[in-house]
């Protein structure tokens, strides 16, 4: 079975070096575990910040030791009760073609229900992190003016579908592209976009948001953050979902120049990480599954095929290759 290993940790951008996949026998699954034969895995964002060795809310990838993340599979052995060949299960040992997991930590999808990638980004992590990170971090509410940005990636295109499907006044997204611009207003149904390379990321949320915002829902940093700030309204909220924009930089960014914003209109920025969530689980699937059954939420996915393909997989997505989640199938 073949997985891929961390051998040097990146400075800056990561480089196809930095990565090596390597044959590992398969293991035989033991009490309480299952032997999966992975078809699908995710590549996130988060996964830059596992390659430094810094301490943080998920420990970092070890080199020259098999890397982890999403995955879904078919389950080929069992020595759990509850699962059998032919389940199709979602876990945390993504990067590897076969898998022994903790049954404990193992659950059944359903691919009935959605195709099994789904798992992987709108039904699940990225999925839970638009819901929980709007409604519960950023307290919204309906008539809120709502503000995105990475608006065209897995998370980003749930929260502006969802502050839609909630009752928002005004949803208004930015991403890296013109065909990325043109789906979300033409697709996900945002009443507004742009795109932030074709100009300062203040003057275009100015003229999209010409009665303010009340959430913005961060995931990408610096310009704009200080854009977001003097457009916010006050008593507005801010989700810090995430800074996809500095995870390569080798120097600190600067903080935001216009802070003294919090102050004077008594904004409120709370860091969110989606594990924290997890009690909001059954009703985000019970809602987005009917969403989606419904045809009301739509997604997209970036589908690359071959394990051998991961690593480009995972630099395509920082560099904005991706329309909604980026997948790489086997
Ligand atoms: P996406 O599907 O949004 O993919 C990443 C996107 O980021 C790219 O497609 C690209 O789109 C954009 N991007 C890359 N560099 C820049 C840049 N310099 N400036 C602006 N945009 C950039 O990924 P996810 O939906 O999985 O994640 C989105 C964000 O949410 C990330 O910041 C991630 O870290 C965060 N996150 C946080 C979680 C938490 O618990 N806190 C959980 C899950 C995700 P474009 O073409 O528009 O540039």
């Amino acid at each position: 079975s073949r997985e891929w290993h961390l051998v040097a940790r990146p400075q800056g951008w990561p480089k196809p070096e930095d990565f090596a996949l390597r044959e590992a026998p398969v293991a035989e699954p033991r009490e309480g575990e299952i032997l999966v034969r992975n078809t699908h895995m995710s590549v996130d964002p988060y996964m830059r910040g596992r390659m430094n060795d810094v301490k943080s809310y998920v420990p970092p990838f070890q080199l020259d030791q098999p890397m982890d993340g999403g995955a879904v599979g078919e389950v080929v052995a069992s020595r759990a009760e509850g699962f059998a060949p032919g389940d199709h299960v979602l876990h945390g040992l993504g990067w590897r073609e076969y898998a022994v997991v903790d049954a404990k930590r193992t659950v059944k999808v359903d691919p009935e229900a959605a195709q099994l990638s789904a798992y992987l980004g709108v039904l699940g992590m990225p999925g839970m992190t638009a819901y929980a990170g709007l409604l519960e971090v950023g307290s919204f509410k309906e008539g809120d003016a709502v503000f995105v940005s990475g608006a065209a990636g897995a998370v980003g295109s749930q929260v502006g579908q969802i502050a839609k499907l909630k009752g928002a006044s005004r949803v208004i997204g930015s991403a890296g592209s013109d065909e990325k611009v043109r789906i979300l207003t033409e697709e996900y149904g945002f009443d507004a976009a742009f795109n932030y390379k074709d100009g300062p990321v203040l003057e275009q949320l100015k003229a999209a948001a010409p009665d303010g915002i009340d959430v913005y829902f961060e995931n990408v940093g610096g310009e704009h953050l200080e854009a977001a700030l003097t457009v916010l309204n006050p008593h507005g909220r801010i989700t810090l979902c995430g800074l996809i924009a500095q995870y390569n930089a080798t120097e600190p960014p600067p903080g935001p120049r216009n802070i003294a914003q919090i102050l004077a209109k008594r904004l409120r920025m709370q860091g969110m990480i989606v594990s924290d969530h997890d009690a909001l689980r059954p009703q985000f699937f019970k809602e987005v599954g009917g969403w989606l059954r419904s045809g009301e939420l739509k997604y997209r996915e970036t589908v690359v095929s071959g394990i051998e393909n991961a690593p480009d997989a995972f630099l395509g997505l920082l560099r904005g290759e991706n329309t909604g989640k980026m997948i790489v199938a086997f």
